[in-house]
């Protein structure tokens, strides 16, 4: 029996995307507070749909907004790991990102009563300790690489990339990866961001957006008889009035097209069990 597997998946950052990019004038903070809005939509949306989906959300979320989190908590969904501070670990010291995991992990056990099992970097950028930290904390998952679409695989340590020599792979590790892509993100599809340096145009016609994302999933049901595809959203920015109705026009549809909506932790276990047994 073909079975493709669908994660909704919502990195619920707030302000703390903002904060980290030293953006705390009133109107990005009041961007990044937009996300709480999002997030009670999003939630409706879900429970409506009886989908169970995985919250990436900061410890700063958590800290700061107590009770949003205890909704998507209440809610069934998964709370998995996304740093405290939003910074991406690569400009951190191991001693620094080690730091931040624990603090952040703290929260998340304090909120749901429980470490969290997956991960997901900030702005996806890892550093080279972070899959060792990740399996020395206790986690079965990742979430920020692109090496592949519908087949989680193993995350490895110690790849060598030395510009002039050929690539040498490094040695997979027991994490295991839910890769992830720009192109199942709406924050390039919809976000405009001008900074000093650069203008991303962001804007685009949600609905179109969402046709991309199913034949994305159409592909998947085409190509591969079990799969996993994950799509990543964040509240405030899928959540505007527009963006909600294309994504409540997508749900339909991949609910049409047979898509069995999973969370991330419980799509990465059956990924475990189907691809590398127990
Ligand atoms: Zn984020």
């Amino acid at each position: 029996m073909p079975r493709h597997i669908v994660c909704l998946t919502f990195d619920f950052d707030t302000q703390s995307g903002f904060i980290a990019r030293g953006m705390t004038t009133p109107t990005p903070l009041s961007r990044g507070e937009f996300g709480l809005t999002g997030a009670r939509r999003i939630l409706a949306l879900l429970a409506e749909r009886r989908i169970r989906a995985t919250w990436f959300t900061p410890g700063f979320t958590i800290e700061s907004h107590r009770q949003a989190c205890e909704a998507v908590v209440e809610g069934g969904h998964e709370i998995a790991h996304h740093s405290w501070a939003h910074i991406p670990p690569a400009n951190q010291s191991r001693e620094d990102e080690e730091a931040d995991l624990v603090r952040a992990n703290d929260a998340i056990r304090r909120l749901t009563g429980r470490p969290a099992r997956g991960y997901r970097s900030p702005s996806w950028d890892l550093s080279e300790n972070t899959i060792d930290l990740l399996i020395k904390h206790g986690f079965i998952y990742d979430s920020s690489l692109m090496g592949a679409d519908y087949w989680p695989y193993r995350a490895r340590c110690g790849d060598v990339a030395v510009l002039g020599q050929p690539f040498r792979f490094g040695e997979e590790t027991s994490l295991i990866e839910m890769p992830i892509s720009w192109s199942l993100d709406d924050f390039p599809h919809f976000e405009f961001v001008r900074t000093a340096t650069t203008v991303l145009p962001g804007l685009q016609p949600a609905r179109a957006v969402m046709d991309s994302w199913l034949d994305e999933f159409l592909y998947m049901k085409k190509s591969v008889d079990w799969g996993i595809l994950t799509y990543t959203m964040h509240p405030y920015v899928i959540g505007r009035g527009y963006r909600m109705l294309a994504l409540e026009g997508l749900i339909t549809r991949l609910a049409n097209e047979g898509a069995v909506f999973m969370t991330m932790e419980d799509a990465a276990r059956e990924a475990q069990q189907r691809m590398w047994g127990p």
